[in-house]
C-alpha cells in the first residue's frame, strides 16, 4: 500500500513539530534560568553564617583563645553559626523534597489543640525575650482530631509561629485559633500584631527566599524559606492557606484542614 501525503499536511506536520520543538527550548531554558536562581541563592544564603564561623575561629586561632571569657565568648557564636547551617541545609533539603514532590505523606488522625500546645511549649522561651504572650483561643478541655501527617503539620505551625514571634513587636500578642467549617474541615489561625507586610508585598510571600526587608529578615535568621515550605505542605494536603495583612498592624497567616471522621 502506497501512503501518500500531500505537501499541505507535510508542511503542517513539519511546523507543529518546529512549534513544538520551540515549547520545549523555551521550557528548558526556563528551567535552567530557575536552576541557577536556586544555586546563586543558596551559596547566597550559606555564605553569611559560613563567614560568621570562620571569622570567630580565625580570631580564636590567632590568640584570642589565650583568654578564656573570649574563648567561650567566640566559641558559642561559631558554634551558633553552625547551627544556622544545619538549620539552612535543613530547610533546602525539605523544600528540595516537596518540589521534587518525593517526601511521602503519612496521614493519621491526631488533636490539633496538643499539637499546638506542643508547639507553643518549644517557642515559649523565644517569644518570652520579646515580651510577647502566645495565646490560646480554644476550649482546651475539647481535642479536635484532624487528619493529616503530623510531623509536616507541626512544621508549618512551627514556621508560622515562630513568624510570628520574629516579625512580631515587643509586647505584642501572638494568637491561635481553630474555628470549625461546614463540611468537615477546621482553619488555623496564627494572628499578630507585628509589623505586617505590605500589600505588594503579598503576592510574592510564599515564594523561597523571598524577603520583604532583606536586611532586617536576614538579621532575624531562618533561610527565606519557611513559607514556601508551609505553601507546599498545605498544598500537598489539598488544603488552603490564607494570608490577610495590614502594614503596621498585624498579619494573620490561616489553613484549612480535615477533621478526622
Ligand atoms: P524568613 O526566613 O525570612 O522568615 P519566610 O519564608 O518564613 O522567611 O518569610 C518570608 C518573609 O515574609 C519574611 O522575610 C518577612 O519579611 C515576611 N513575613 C513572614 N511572616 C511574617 C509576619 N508574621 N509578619 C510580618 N512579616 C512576615
Amino acid at each position: 500500500e502506497r501512503i501518500t501525503t500531500d505537501m499541505a499536511t507535510l508542511t503542517q506536520e513539519i511546523d507543529k513539530y518546529a512549534r513544538d520543538k520551540k515549547i520545549e527550548i523555551e521550557t528548558l531554558k526556563v528551567r535552567e534560568e530557575y536552576r541557577k536562581e536556586f544555586l546563586g541563592n543558596v551559596s547566597h544564603e550559606l555564605k553569611t553564617p559560613l563567614f560568621t564561623v570562620q571569622g570567630y575561629l580565625e580570631t580564636l586561632i590567632d590568640g584570642a583563645a589565650n583568654d578564656k571569657k573570649i574563648r567561650d565568648k567566640y566559641l558559642d557564636r561559631a558554634n551558633k553559626g553552625v547551627e544556622r547551617l544545619i538549620y539552612i541545609v535543613k530547610d533546602l533539603d525539605m523544600i528540595t523534597s516537596l518540589e521534587v514532590g518525593n517526601l511521602s505523606m503519612e496521614l493519621e488522625h491526631f488533636d490539633i489543640v496538643a499539637l499546638i500546645e506542643s508547639v507553643f511549649d518549644l517557642f515559649e522561651m523565644k517569644a518570652h525575650k520579646k515580651r510577647i504572650s502566645l495565646t490560646f483561643d480554644i476550649d482546651y478541655t475539647a481535642p479536635i482530631l484532624v487528619k493529616a501527617d503530623k510531623e509536616k503539620i507541626q512544621q508549618v505551625l512551627t514556621n508560622l509561629i515562630v513568624n510570628s514571634i520574629k516579625y512580631g513587636r515587643e509586647k505584642g500578642t501572638t494568637e491561635v485559633s481553630i474555628e470549625n467549617l461546614i463540611k468537615n474541615k477546621v482553619i488555623v489561625r496564627i494572628t499578630d500584631n507585628g509589623e505586617g507586610i505590605e500589600k505588594r508585598n503579598i503576592p510574592r510571600l510564599f515564594e523561597r527566599f523571598y524577603r520583604v526587608d532583606k536586611s532586617g529578615s536576614r538579621k532575624e535568621g531562618g533561610s527565606g524559606l519557611g513559607l514556601a515550605i508551609v505553601k507546599h505542605i498545605i498544598e500537598a494536603h489539598d488544603e488552603k492557606i490564607y494570608i490577610e495583612s495590614e502594614f503596621g498592624v498585624g498579619s494573620e497567616f490561616s489553613f484549612t484542614l480535615e477533621k478526622a471522621k
